[in-house]
């Protein structure tokens, strides 16, 4: 629809000889999926909603023309009824802060001079004329920045390790492998926002002294990878890759490399054998890629949220951005908010935001006004928080302790009519199919908790079952090889401690 939405404004446009004056531009993800498609009008900011092809017209001949805002468009304040034109002032936006997605919605992702015009490639140009690359390095460091695909490690230090091994080629990996299911954050940042990933791979090749960087990214995200082509083409042909980058002694280019959408290809040890052509298949660390990684060189490996925040750190200072969150988690996490919920979309919230001010105040609340059950973070690895944890600042950490995870960002909810089994059998199966099978703990094990589950939500598990599912789970996760297999007990840990009662609902002989 948004495609037709361009074509009729454009269309209109003409027929009234102001394509000249007013242009249209296609941006990348606005967030508010719930309302999309979106139209902004600007300079006055006004923010339309759910529109139409056929609103094109409208739009054009009472807004652009007349100056008058087309009512019926606007976002409807639920509470206040009332209609609201700027962003600012909507419930869904109010407590969010945009670092990671702060271009996205703003610019035209397939044109470099809208990036440069906010601040693009100066944190580059400042890094390499003006900076020691431990000076770079330092600067993350302080920053506190975190990786944002789910290991939460401290990225300064990552790319310290990796600054230490001396080589003929390093490399810096950028992990655009999102495969949570229901998650999009990655996908968003690179569709709306490519150039800022760039930038910020060229800045980690200049502080470890690597020259090569290659993309990891599914082959099913073609407009990510379209617009990630594109930017790097305008990026060679503006001098910003390439050779003697400045003027400067630094050269650094970027290939992409097309995942075929296995889940376990987003650790980082299986991501690298794929990108040499082998099985995705992790294997034990060390050596960490830091040391040895792609083609047996150290490589660095960021996921795409973790870099789109690099450029922002380095012209704003680490001091800026280590202000922001929590004692241990700085800086803002994007969330995929999706599921039994009012405003679906892509958040970016400081580290430290509540779950209930994530769920009720930018999500709007449950769906047709149903009770909250529980909220699922950090994908198939993370587990069920229920209403006990709503008032628990969102980190990494406080996740940890409460029996979740902060993962890459997914984020789903679910109401009073949901079953709880059925969502910890939902989460196996996709584990079962997504292990790449390489261990037994893993491959079979997981097997065997899905069959139990099966039995269990057709009411013909046992308690000697439920007891099994407990002990199996603890096991997988203290003998499987990768972080797929090690979390993926999870939900089902998660759901027998915090929904035990809905077990019990399914098992007919409680002896
Ligand atoms: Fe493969 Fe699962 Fe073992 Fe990881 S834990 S190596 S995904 S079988």
């Amino acid at each position: 629809a948004s495609h037709q939405i361009i074509t009729r404004l454009e269309e209109c446009l003409k027929e009234r000889n102001l394509e000249d004056e007013v242009q249209v531009i296609a941006t990348g993800c606005f967030g508010f999926c719930e309302k999309g498609p979106i139209v902004k009008v600007m300079p006055d900011n006004t923010f339309y909603v759910q529109v139409k092809p056929d609103d094109a017209e409208e739009i054009v001949n009472e807004h652009v023309i007349k100056g008058r805002k087309v009512e019926r468009l606007l976002y409807k304040d639920p509470e206040k009824k009332e209609a609201v034109s700027d962003s600012k002032h909507m419930g869904f936006y109010k407590k969010q802060l945009r670092i990671a997605l702060r271009n996205c919605g703003f610019i035209d992702p397939e044109n470099i001079e809208e990036y440069i015009a906010r601040e693009g490639y100066s944190a580059l140009a400042k890094c390499i004329t003006e900076m020691k690359p431990e000076e770079v390095i330092n600067e993350i460091k302080l920053s506190g920045l975190r990786g944002r695909g789910g290991g939460g490690f401290p990225t300064g230090l990552k790319w310290e390790f990796a600054s230490k091994y001396q080589a003929d080629q390093k490399y810096v990996v950028c992990n655009a492998d999102e495969g949570d299911p229901g998650a999009f954050m990655d996908r968003s940042i690179m569709e709306g926002d490519p150039h800022s990933v760039i930038e910020a791979m060229a800045i980690c090749g200049y502080s470890i002294g690597a020259t090569k960087g290659l993309v990891y990214i599914r082959a099913e995200y073609p407009l990510a990878i379209q617009r990630l082509k594109t930017a790097i083409h305008q990026a060679e042909e503006f001098g910003l890759l390439g050779e003697n980058i400045f003027g400067t002694d630094f050269s650094f280019t970027i290939e992409l490399r097309y995942g075929a959408g296995a889940f376990v290809c987003g650790e980082e040890t299986a991501l690298i054998h794929s990108m040499e052509g082998h099985r995705g298949e992790p294997t034990i660390k060390p050596p960490f890629p830091a040391e040895s990684g792609y083609l047996n060189r150290p490589t660095n490996v960021n996921n795409v949220e973790t870099l789109a925040n690099i450029p922002a750190i380095i012209i704003k200072g680490a001091n800026w951005f280590n202000k922001i969150g929590t004692e241990r988690s700085k800086g803002t996490k994007v969330f995929a908010l999706a599921g039994k919920i009012n405003n679906v979309g892509l958040i970016e919230v400081p580290m430290g935001t509540t779950l209930r001010e994530v769920i009720y105040e930018i999500g709007g609340g449950i769906k047709n006004g149903k009770k909250f059950k529980a909220v699922q973070t950090g994908g198939p690895s993370g587990g069920c928080l229920t209403e006990k944890h709503l008032d628990v600042p969102i980190d990494f950490d406080n996740l940890l302790a409460s029996g979740s995870m902060m993962g890459s960002g997914g984020m789903i909810v679910m109401d009073e009519d949901d079953c709880m089994v059925s969502v910890a059998k939902f989460y196996l199966e996709f584990t079962v199919e997504e292990s790449c099978g390489k261990c037994t703990p893993c491959r079979i094990g997981n097997k065997r908790l899905h069959e139990i589950l099966d039995k269990i939500t057709q009411g013909k598990g046992t308690m000697e079952d439920l007891e099994t599912l407990k002990n199996l789970s603890r096991v997988i996760k203290d003998t499987a090889l990768c972080g797929l297999g090690q979390t993926s007990p999870n939900p089902v840990l998660s759901t027998i401690d915090n929904f035990h009662d809905e077990y019990l609902a399914h098992i007919k002989d409680k002896k």
